[in-house]
């Protein structure tokens, strides 16, 4: 835990990227009922996403940990991807990942059938971002320290989404608490219906909304102004949802009355290749 004054308020940080470097911050959470299950039980584990995707990171570390071989479908990568050496990308390639690259307009249904097949005992599917009821367990964990942190005071915690799976369990769990969050992949509508599949939204969760509308790993000036205004004043967030997160919670601040609590939820090994990006862009050097 950290206090950090930012732009006239203080903060609490929950530094949950320091978990554990490589499966940091809300894929640990997320991904705890697999890190707690003996290397025996599975041999090889599916799961499907985006080519930038933190979780798909995350996982590859685990099944390199565990000896389980990793089977990730992802839509035929752009050669920006396929070029990288730094990205998530990249780095779960190293780690053994095996891509099965599936055509644009073919993915839908290939993601379908991934998911009604019925696996043998030894193969485990992760849905996408880790979205399925066993990551309850991992956040629950998550929830019940911040309640003995934050004992009989009431905060306002704020976590980005890109499933909503942190969020819905950490307000499902912390019903004396607000949760705050905003969409960091699609828009609030697209959100909410994610966070319906795991159940009804909670009435302590709130979807804050900004006025620009953003578009998911897309380049933006004031993201990396931002980024560049908080490693200035010593601390580092990651560029594909925290700085959403921030530019939203920051156009929102008057509405949220009181302490404020901000789960760092990781995500900056795949900063590297997102600075490399923005230089490219002429948005930043350094
Ligand atoms: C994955 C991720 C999220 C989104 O978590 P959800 O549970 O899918 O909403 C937010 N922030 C960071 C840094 C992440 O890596």
């Amino acid at each position: 835990m950290e206090t950090f004054e930012f732009r006239g308020r203080t903060y609490h940080i929950k530094h949950d990227e320091l978990i554990d470097l490589e499966l940091s911050g809300n894929k640990f959470r997320k991904l705890y009922t697999l890190i707690q299950t003996p290397s025996s039980k599975y041999k090889k584990i599916i799961s499907y996403g985006g080519s930038q995707s933190n979780a798909m990171y995350s996982i590859s570390a685990l099944c390199k940990r565990k000896g389980w071989s990793f089977e990730y479908y992802t839509k035929t990568l752009s050669s920006e991807v396929e070029k990288s050496t730094h990205s998530n990308f990249a780095l779960s390639i190293k780690n053994g990942m095996l891509v099965k690259e599936v055509k644009h307009n073919e993915y839908d249904q290939t993601i379908q059938k991934l998911l009604e097949k019925k696996f043998d005992a030894e193969t485990f599917l992760v849905k996408q971002g880790g979205a399925q009821k066993e990551a309850q367990y991992g956040i629950n964990n998550l929830a019940l320290e911040i309640r003995k942190q934050f004992k009989n005071e009431n905060i306002n915690i704020i976590t980005p989404s890109g499933t909503g799976t942190t969020a819905f369990y950490l307000a499902k769990e912390l019903s004396e608490h607000k949760i705050y969050t905003t969409a960091c992949v699609g828009q609030n509508e697209y959100l909410k219906d994610q966070i319906e599949l795991l159940g009804e939204l909670p009435k302590n969760l709130t979807l804050l909304q900004s006025s620009k509308k953003y578009h998911f790993a897309s380049l933006y000036k004031e993201f990396i102004e931002l980024f560049l205004e908080f490693k200035k004043a010593g601390i580092e967030f990651d560029l594909l949802y925290a700085m959403k997160m921030w530019t939203t919670l920051i156009e929102n601040i008057d509405s949220v009355k009181g302490d404020i609590l901000y789960v760092h939820s990781g995500g900056l090994v795949g900063n590297e290749s997102m600075l490399e990006r923005y230089k490219y862009k002429g948005f930043y050097s350094e």
